[in-house]
């Protein structure tokens, strides 16, 4: 019996992403899989039912759920739906399990191999793998379209026969991946462009994009090449410097995070009224409680004429570049496991036994040779 891979229609609200392309259902083919796709899975992110079957897929009956080996997913299904899943079948997106109890309930209660990949460890060999970056790009690229969208001014220095216009000034807070995305659209848009981050390291990564690094003197390298929280005095010397140097900026683009962490908070409410009116902040953390003490999650407000949007769901936005680079993560990862038309899950491979959740099985040599 060939394995069974479904591909999932999303449920989550404003998802517009997709799993799987018809690029990644023929790799699929290729490694010896059937593949699914649930009807309509595809549509908000420009793949019509035709192209996956055109590449090989069929659609899914009523029965898909029940039979797949492999399900694909962008975010998890709701517990409801987990329950009509297979026993011990495999369930890969991110799915972050520990966000829902009813879903971290039904995941254990249907004995599923879950494979959220976000846990996914940041190594080299697991960057084709890497939905937090590949995501994080598409979203730091929206958060400036949107931030200029925003902005009552041109962001480039244009020289007019209505004379000359200076061009804007763009903060970027946080230089991870979204960040540094953020700094090179910018910069493409004509800004004058400064970012920081609280990784040392991050000053070269900001100068090679034209951008410049904007010295806080706070240096905070953690973990695993992560940010670790800062401690009270340093969080004070950032924000007194910041305070300072705000008041000049015209855009700031928000995106520190500090992973299992709400996001922290660096721009206060203070800073945001010494900012001049017309000024704009788009927080890409909002999904985390944003940056910004001001920030609401999915709304744009005003304060003393300064708006502060906290866009969510930044990755659909541009679902289909989003989901052609998360499809390539998603079939990379199964590939782990996907070979020859078998499942053979390796334990020692640490991609997959530090992606597995809660945990992977602790019978490492019997299962390796067993599924
Ligand atoms: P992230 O989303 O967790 O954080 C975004 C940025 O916020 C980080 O650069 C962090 O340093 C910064 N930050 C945290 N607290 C801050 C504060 N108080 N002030 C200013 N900035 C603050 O990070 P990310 O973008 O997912 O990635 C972070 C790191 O992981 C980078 O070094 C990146 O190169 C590395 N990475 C490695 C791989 C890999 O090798 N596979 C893949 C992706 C990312």
């Amino acid at each position: 019996m060939a394995v069974e891979v479904l591909v999932l229609r999303e449920s989550a609200a404003g998802e517009r992403r997709v799993a799987a392309t018809p690029e990644t259902v023929k790799k699929l083919l290729a490694a010896g899989a059937q593949v699914r796709v649930e009807a309509g899975a595809g549509l908000d992110a420009g793949i019509t039912d035709q192209a996956y079957l055109d590449a090989g897929a069929q659609l899914a009956g009523a029965d898909a759920r029940a039979q797949a080996d492999v399900v694909l997913c962008v975010q998890s299904p709701p517990a409801e739906a987990i329950a009509g899943l297979k026993q011990g079948a495999a369930l890969i997106g991110q799915l972050q399990p520990q966000a829902d109890q009813a879903r971290a309930q039904a995941l254990q209660a249907r004995g599923l191999r879950v494979f959220p990949l976000e846990r996914l460890p940041r190594t080299t060999r697991a960057q084709a793998m890497d939905v937090l970056s590949s995501q994080a790009g598409m979203a730091g690229y929206k958060s400036v379209l949107i931030a200029a969208q925003l902005a009552p001014r041109f962001f480039p220095m244009l020289t007019t026969a209505a004379g000359t216009i200076r061009p804007s000034k763009v903060l970027i807070v946080g230089a991870g991946v979204a960040g540094l995305q953020a700094i090179a659209t910018a910069r493409r848009l004509g800004a004058q462009v400064e970012g920081f981050d609280v990784r040392p390291e991050t000053r070269e990564q900001i100068e090679s994009l034209g951008g410049k690094f904007l010295d806080l003197g706070v240096s905070a390298a953690g973990e695993g090449g992560y940010a670790r929280q800062l401690t009270e005095e340093e969080r004070a010397e950032q924000q007194r410097r910041l305070a300072e140097h705000i008041r000049g900026v015209d855009v700031i683009v928000c995106t520190a995070a500090v992973p299992g962490r709400p996001a922290p908070k660096i721009v206060t409410a203070a800073m945001v009224a010494g900012m001049k009116p017309g000024s704009v902040i788009v927080d890409l953390a909002a999904e985390t409680g944003g940056n910004c003490e001001l920030t609401r999650p999915g709304e744009t407000v005003e304060q003393g004429g300064v708006t502060v949007a906290g866009p969510l769901d930044l990755a659909s936005m541009g679902a289909v570049h989003a989901s052609e680079m998360f499809a390539r993560n998603v079939y990379n990862f199964v590939a782990l496991f996907l070979k020859d038309g078998a499942l053979s899950f390796d334990w020692d491979d640490e991609l997959l036994a530090k992606t597995a959740w809660p945990e992977a099985p602790v019978v490492k040599a019997a299962e390796a040779g067993a599924a």
